[in-house]
């Protein structure tokens, strides 16, 4: 059975409360319904009472290459067996970080790029970027180049400085101001930030933080000129380009940083989630050659930030080896034709009294934006319910971003789903 049955547990009280804060998640209605999931394989999840499931969310938008790979595990047993850990800060070394900085750089498209490893994803990796921004202009001689433009619905994760740049202002609840020397614009406007740059002043800006397709916000690509058009702003006016590639990033977008799909260069760019497929937490940040260039060729400016488990081996072998079945299984590629299968599968949605628009066509990544407001966590609940896993993205938006497997079969399905789901 592909379906779950309508009175599954999530759907019902639980009798059993938890001991476990989930992330993103109202404890007092979800402390007695929690979904144990227990297996997975490729697209296919199931649950403690044995319910199958179709992961149209690749988890949380990281299992690329879809679940259960045991080569994957395999080679972390194998690492871990040789040498779990040992640390990389100071002069130490270990071979699968080393190789696995070796094969970023390569992939990048920012010649002569360097990377910093982050142990447990995104959020590490923005707040590393954006200390790197400013600690850069401070060595560059232009300390006062401070001020960091993000954009409105951005998510730029839940540590310190993502929490102070993020566009969700509902992010920010009870935790106070957004952070200093900081502000946000329209997400799709290069106008915005061209204003924005003549309010502040080019020279106190150190950067633009900014996601090629913006996701957690609701899945928005951006339109078309938007990624050159600010690109080329950050370029005149000498602010470093950051590119949150975390979701982007690993074949989402058919390109190894998602960026790549537009003709642009930018100088920093953050990446997670698909960097491992999530088989182990893993993310990092890649410096292109002007942004290194003063830390590397004169001593004296050691950078004292770092993470305990940066490097971590067995997290180094699982991203190599995921990036391994990427290449081998033409997973870039594959996902411009999964970009293709959502958007005309997707797309005829829009028919539907319903739906206000369906956002697809940048990447294997798609959004169905409802009329009703507040409408996308019951429409989730519903697709549940019918055995296809989404995510309510936005209080109106219902995102959809499939492991990088998936067949158009497959993508039929998750659209028979919002169907059924939708109702008449
Ligand atoms: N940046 C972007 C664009 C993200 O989508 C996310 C997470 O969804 C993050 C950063 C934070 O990553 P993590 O949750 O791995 O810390």
């Amino acid at each position: 059975a592909s379906r779950a049955r309508p009175d599954t547990p999530f759907m019902g009280p639980r009798t059993q409360d938890t001991r476990l804060w989930h992330p993103f998640s109202d404890m007092a209605t979800v402390r007695d319904r929690e979904l144990v999931i227990t297996r997975g394989e490729d697209v296919w999840l199931w649950d403690e009472d044995g319910n199958r499931y179709l992961d149209a969310f690749a988890s949380l938008w990281y299992t690329n290459i879809g679940h259960g790979r045991s080569e994957i595990a395999d080679a972390v047993a194998a690492q871990m067996r040789e040498l779990e850990a040992f640390t990389i800060f100071f002069d130490y070394a270990n071979r699968p970080a080393l190789e696995l900085a070796e094969l970023l750089a390569e992939l990048s498209p920012m010649p002569g790029s360097r990377v910093m490893l982050t142990p447990g994803g995104g959020s590490e990796a923005i707040d590393t970027a954006v200390k790197m921004a400013r600690r850069y202009w401070f060595e560059m001689g232009q300390p006062d180049r401070r001020h960091v433009v993000s954009r409105a619905h951005a998510y730029h994760g839940s540590n310190g400085i993502g929490t102070g740049i993020g566009g969700i202002d509902a992010n920010r609840d009870g935790w106070g101001a957004a952070l200093p020397e900081t502000s946000r614009v329209g997400h799709d406007s290069v106008e915005a930030l061209e204003g924005e740059i003549a309010r502040v002043g080019a020279d106190r800006i150190a950067a633009f933080v900014c996601e090629p397709v913006m996701g957690a916000g609701g899945v928005h690509p951006p339109p078309p000129g938007y990624i050159e058009g600010v690109a080329a702003l950050c370029r005149a006016h000498d602010i470093l380009f950051v590119c949150d590639s975390v979701i982007c990033g690993f074949g989402r977008l058919g390109t190894w940083f998602g960026i790549e799909r537009w003709n642009v260069e930018p100088d920093v760019i953050t990446f997670a989630k698909g960097v491992t497929s999530g088989y182990l937490p893993l993310g990092g940040v890649l410096f292109g050659a002007r942004v290194c260039e003063p830390f590397w060729s004169e001593p004296g400016r050691m950078v004292r930030h770092g993470y305990t488990f940066a490097g971590h081996p067995a997290c180094c072998t699982a991203a190599l080896a995921n990036i391994a079945v990427i290449d081998r299984e033409g997973l870039l590629d594959r996902a411009l034709e999964i970009e293709r299968d959502l958007t005309a599968v997707l797309r005829p949605l829009e028919d539907h009294p319903a739906v206000a628009e369906v956002r697809s066509g940048t990447g294997a990544m798609a959004a169905v934006e409802l009329v009703e407001e507040g409408g996308a966590p019951g429409l989730m609940m519903r697709m549940r319910a019918a055995g296809v896993l989404v995510r309510a993205s936005s209080p109106t938006a219902v995102a959809v971003c499939p492991p990088l497997t998936i067949t158009r079969e497959q993508v039929d399905t998750i659209g028979e789903a919002f169907a059924h789901s939708l109702g008449a």
